[in-house]
């Protein structure tokens, strides 16, 4: 399924998940702090839903705020990042220091 939010808003956020995510504009993965759990609300929600056999796309107008738990939410989480600061912060996989156990 995909969404589409029109001004969308975080209502609210639980949970405090760490990730390694990578984002197609960058070359590294970055360690990246996520909710578990997203609220998010718009002035206009779509669900479009791909059946790819029958090769249809449906969509649904939704009125209610939507919950994400899990990879839902740290998507969403993702993408409400771009659009208020443009980019995703995180520390580069690169700053990692690397430790021999024995
Ligand atoms: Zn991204």
């Amino acid at each position: 399924m995909i969404y589409l939010f029109v001004n969308p808003v975080v209502l609210s956020q639980e949970g405090k998940i760490y990730r390694m995510e990578k984002c197609s504009t960058n070359n590294e993965r970055k360690l990246v702090e996520r909710p578990y759990k997203i609220t998010i609300d718009g002035d206009y929600i779509l669900k479009a839903t791909l059946d790819p056999k029958k090769m249809i796309i449906s969509l649904k107008y939704l009125k209610n705020p939507l919950k994400f738990l899990g990879a839902g939410a740290y998507g969403a989480s993702h993408e409400i990042e771009h659009l208020n600061n443009n980019t995703i912060k995180g520390i580069p996989f690169y700053d990692f220091e690397y430790v021999l156990e024995n």
